[in-house]
């Protein structure tokens, strides 16, 4: 379970709540239904320490799948979800509650590990997501085309069923999401988490990514 004592509600202090309001203004936007969403942020027990540290500076942001669904177009069955508050530059990882629920902490720990790619992407300066749309490398795609190569990307794995073309056709077209997939699962398997895409799916995940990069 995700939620364990070491996490904290932030109803106090003030400041904190006062630098969350001004995330969710921004977000407010993105998230219609700003009702039912809660705010924690604290370390986990469970979670390595440099997940930890990876975590220390964000607000994690709890909210029902369905409303984290709506906040990430790009992304029709996220469950977790990283942005940043573009009037404080607080990261901010958005988690749906469903998924709390349901996963193990070590299966937790690599979806959170996944998002702190994206962090990282946006600290090294290679990813923001601005008004215009994603901006990967100096380059900027309107969100509606990031969708649109994706599904066109996915004609080409009808053969598979599709969450596994989705993963295909999202790797192949958003290269910040095949960096975060294949550090994300090489990751999982250090740790031994259940990351439910089956092998030979995240085998071919693996083999573009080093094709990529290299
Ligand atoms: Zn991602």
């Amino acid at each position: 379970m995700f939620i364990s004592e070491t996490y904290f509600h932030l109803d106090q202090p003030v400041e904190v709540i006062e630098e969350i309001r001004k995330a969710f203004t921004d977000l407010a936007e993105l998230i219609n239904t700003p009702a039912d969403i809660e705010y924690f942020m604290g370390l986990q027990e469970s979670f390595a320490p440099a997940i930890n540290a990876g975590i220390e500076d964000c607000v994690i942001m709890i909210m029902p799948a369905d409303i984290l669904a709506s906040a990430v177009s790009t992304h029709g069955g996220a469950i977790l979800a990283y942005s940043r508050n573009a009037m404080t530059g607080t990261p901010i990882i958005m988690v749906s509650r469903e998924a709390m629920r349901e996963l193990d902490a070590k299966a937790m720990e690599a979806l959170v590990f996944h998002e702190l790619v994206h962090k990282d992407q946006d600290e090294r300066g290679d990813l923001s997501i601005t008004l215009e749309g994603i901006d990967w490398k100096g380059e900027v795609s309107p969100l509606a085309e990031v969708g649109q190569r994706m599904q066109d990307a996915m004609a080409q794995y009808e053969d598979l069923e599709p969450t596994e073309a989705s993963l295909l056709a999202i790797c192949e077209t958003m290269p910040w999401e095949l960096e975060a997939y294949a550090k994300s699962y090489e990751y999982a398997q250090t740790t031994g988490a259940d990351t439910t895409w089956s092998p030979s799916i995240m085998e071919r995940v693996i083999a573009l990514y080093h094709r990529v990069m290299a």
